[in-house]
């Protein structure tokens, strides 16, 4: 690595990027292109000599940013947000730099030691309970994704339970969560060799907005048991991929408690609201979790992949996902004197993640952040009652955070037309590339997800979001 070079490549990248922000809005939010549009636009093979930077960020601006669908657009209201900063930015920038692969402690110290102390700041910040700290049994690591940490747990809880039983009670396990859980779970249980029939997705109750009932949870453990089988896993959600329902942790938790089960709280989206006071009590029962997860690279400014994950219990993971070959032999781990995060997930190799979300803590501080999240619940609330006020939407499922659940009424009064005019809709909306938004269907009704949480959304990005809506709605109903 030649450093005049790195300099003089960096700035230019940097002015690239920087460019790339100030004109963001002028892209189409949804990518516009077709299938295999790139391979028509890219050589077949790898260029024999060096190139320069330029050819290549020229090919960028002409063949690849077409094909980019602009997470950071402030007009992006798809899926949940995925949160770039300056803070976060950079902190990437430096992990890139230093280029470490913190496995073990000795591999470089401060990725492991800044990690387990940013961690315990953010579970202070969210008031989790002191048995989250690493100064105790329990202790927070970042993991890629919510789907990596759901199935580390799911690995602890079974290895937990199996150590106890023998490993012939595999296929009695049962695992319990709600059917508007994330399919990382499903996916999880899938590589944990679950019986299939066992990892019950109960139907949520849809007059509580998709939450998981208690009632229906004791009754399908008392079921269960009756029947020889072994519960051993409760996953809730705060905030699920389709509604952002809440399930009620402090009553789930008890019945955790009470059958001994591994209780897994995801709040992969709405979990940066735990730092505002005023939201921390959708987050009540947290206290009863064995596990709680959130993403920092959703919604908390912290690009991605930064996935973070407490456990009360540090040794459970280690006992599933350790192992100590030779080669990665060292003193202080030997002598267990330090944390070695290899034990605590699937790859070995790890990121100097806890960088970029050190500096967003530090750059923002936790008044800044609150700020941030409050900001873009006020503004889902402004897009609610716009759409409250138009009587041919309605709103479908009451709204806690940044998502707003709304449809289109038909006016055939036909859940079949409903349907077919929503989907064509979203259709309509997107093609105009000045929005994007996503869709799910509950009780089989296809709904509208507006998701506000890009860092540039603005009230006027909101508002003229609406006016979208409203256009096409108009357009769709004379049209029938
Ligand atoms: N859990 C919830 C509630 C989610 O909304 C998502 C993704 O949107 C996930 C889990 C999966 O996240 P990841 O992509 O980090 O695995």
């Amino acid at each position: 690595m030649d450093a005049e070079q790195l300099r003089e490549h960096g700035h230019k990248m940097v002015d690239f990027i920087a460019d790339y922000y100030k004109t963001i809005q002028n892209f189409p939010v949804l990518s516009q292109v077709q299938p295999g549009y790139l391979e028509k636009l890219l050589p077949d093979s790898a260029p024999d000599y060096p190139e320069s930077l330029q050819n290549v960020l020229d090919d960028v601006k002409e063949k690849i940013l077409p094909g980019v669908t602009h997470w950071q657009s402030p007009n992006y209201f798809a899926y949940f947000p995925a949160n770039s900063s300056i803070a976060g930015f950079l902190g990437e920038m430096l992990s890139a730099g230093l280029n470490i692969v913190g496995f073990s402690w000795i591999t470089s110290p401060a990725a492991t030691e800044l990690e387990s102390i940013v961690l315990d700041w953010l579970a202070k910040a969210f008031q989790l309970p002191e048995d989250f700290y690493s100064s105790g049994k329990g202790g927070g690591v970042i993991q890629g994704t919510a789907s990596e940490a759901v199935l580390v747990v799911l690995l602890a809880a079974r290895d937990n339970i199996l150590r106890r039983l023998g490993r012939s009670a595999l296929p009695k396990l049962v695992m319990y969560a709600s059917d508007q859980t994330h399919s990382a779970l499903q996916k999880a249980c899938q590589i944990a060799g679950l019986n299939p029939e066992l990892c019950k997705f109960l139907k949520a109750d849809s007059s509580t907005n998709y939450a998981l009932s208690p009632e229906v949870l004791s009754e399908a453990i008392s079921n269960d048991i009756a029947g020889g089988l072994v519960p051993f896993f409760l996953c809730a959600t705060v905030g699920t991929t389709s509604s952002a329902a809440i399930d009620p942790l402090p009553a789930l938790g008890k019945i955790a408690k009470t059958n001994n089960l591994w209780f897994h709280v995801d709040a992969a989206y709405a979990g940066s609201a735990c730092i505002c006071p005023e939201y921390r009590h959708c987050f009540d029962g947290i206290e009863e979790s064995d596990s709680f997860n959130m993403n920092a690279h959703k919604w908390f400014l912290t690009n991605f992949d930064c996935s973070v994950l407490w456990v009360k219990d540090r040794n459970s993971l280690i006992q599933s996902l350790s192992t100590n070959p030779e080669y990665l032999k060292n003193k202080a781990s030997q002598r267990n004197m330090v944390v070695d995060y290899k034990d605590w997930q699937i790859p070995l190799g790890r990121r100097f993640r806890s960088l970029k979300l050190w500096m967003v803590l530090r750059l923002y501080g936790l008044e800044g952040l609150r700020s941030y999240v409050r900001n873009h619940i006020e503004l889902a609330a402004y897009f609610e009652e716009l759409v409250s006020q138009d009587k041919r939407f309605k709103v479908i499922a009451p709204r806690t955070f940044s998502l707003v659940c709304f449809r289109l009424l038909s006016p055939l009064n036909s859940e079949d037309h409903g349907n077919k005019l929503n989907r064509d809709l979203l259709d309509s909306v997107n093609s105009t590339g000045n929005i994007f938004i996503t869709h799910t269907v509950l009780s089989g009704e296809y709904i509208l997800r507006f998701a506000v949480g890009a860092p540039l959304t603005e009230r006027r990005h909101v508002t003229m979001a609406w006016q979208i809506f409203q256009d096409k709605a108009t357009a769709l109903l004379e049209s029938l």
